[in-house]
């Protein structure tokens, strides 16, 4: 990414404000989240030559077969995840590092796990995520992150097959977990919520769509 991209100016203040209305519009309510949306700049997660499409509401590719997650989805999850400051949170899918920031940005402390070697790359050195602390890891997320846990909140941003056990495990006991679940083409936006050791609550909360979690942790790509 060109240094030169990574201003913020008033136009992208302004097609970031008209996006937090469209994204309210669509039915999310959370200050905090809204709040964060308002600050981070998508656009520096975009090539300088596609920043026209960084306000947008829409999914966008971002290399190595994957997509920044659409504004509305990323609003979505946070929202469901109830995030308050100094939370552990882990993040399964770091992408691009732009649910990651928002999560950052709300005060929580992040960690996230990438399986792709180029995109984790990419992320260890021009990511703008790298202005917060965000602890990024190269592995596999349905291992989770053992050495770190427990967290308070679990997201994955990648559709899952299956709720990852080793992810329940991580979670602290009042801890939520959200991530959209499904074989198909089409995912169940799923929240747990640990009730104990043995017991959970699952809540559903409607069809999206996200580009696959991918089974088997990376070889160098
Ligand atoms: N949260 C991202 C978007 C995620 S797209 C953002 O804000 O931009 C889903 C991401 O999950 C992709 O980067 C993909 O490589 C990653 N992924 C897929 N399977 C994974 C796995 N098993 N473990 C960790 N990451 C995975």
């Amino acid at each position: 990414m060109a240094p030169t991209q990574l201003s913020d100016t008033f136009r992208h203040k302004g097609l970031r404000q008209k996006l937090i209305d469209l994204i309210v519009s669509k039915g999310i309510s959370d200050k905090n989240v809204l709040d964060a949306m308002n600050i981070v700049p998508r656009h520096f997660f975009f090539d300088s030559s596609f920043l026209e499409f960084a306000y947008e509401d829409k999914a966008f590719p971002i290399g190595s077969g994957q997509t920044i997650s659409q504004p509305y989805t990323v609003a979505f999850q946070t929202e469901l995840l109830k995030v308050e400051k100094g939370m552990r949170v882990l993040e399964v899918g770091t992408g691009s590092g732009y649910q990651a920031s928002v999560l950052a940005e709300m005060g929580a402390k992040v960690y996230t796990i990438e399986r792709q070697k180029l995109l984790y790359d990419n992320l260890k050195s021009l990511n703008p995520a790298l202005s917060y602390r965000i602890r990024l890891f190269y592995g596999d997320g349905y291992a989770g992150l053992p050495a770190y846990a427990p967290f308070d909140r679990i997201l994955i941003t990648a559709a899952a097959p299956f709720i990852p056990e080793a992810l329940v495990k991580q979670l602290k006991t009042g801890g939520i977990f959200v991530a959209p679940i499904g074989k198909n083409d089409i995912q169940i936006m799923t929240r747990i919520v640990k009730l104990s050791e043995t017991e959970i609550t699952t809540e559903t909360h409607g069809a999206f769509r996200f580009v696959p979690m991918l089974a088997d942790k990376a070889k160098d790509e």
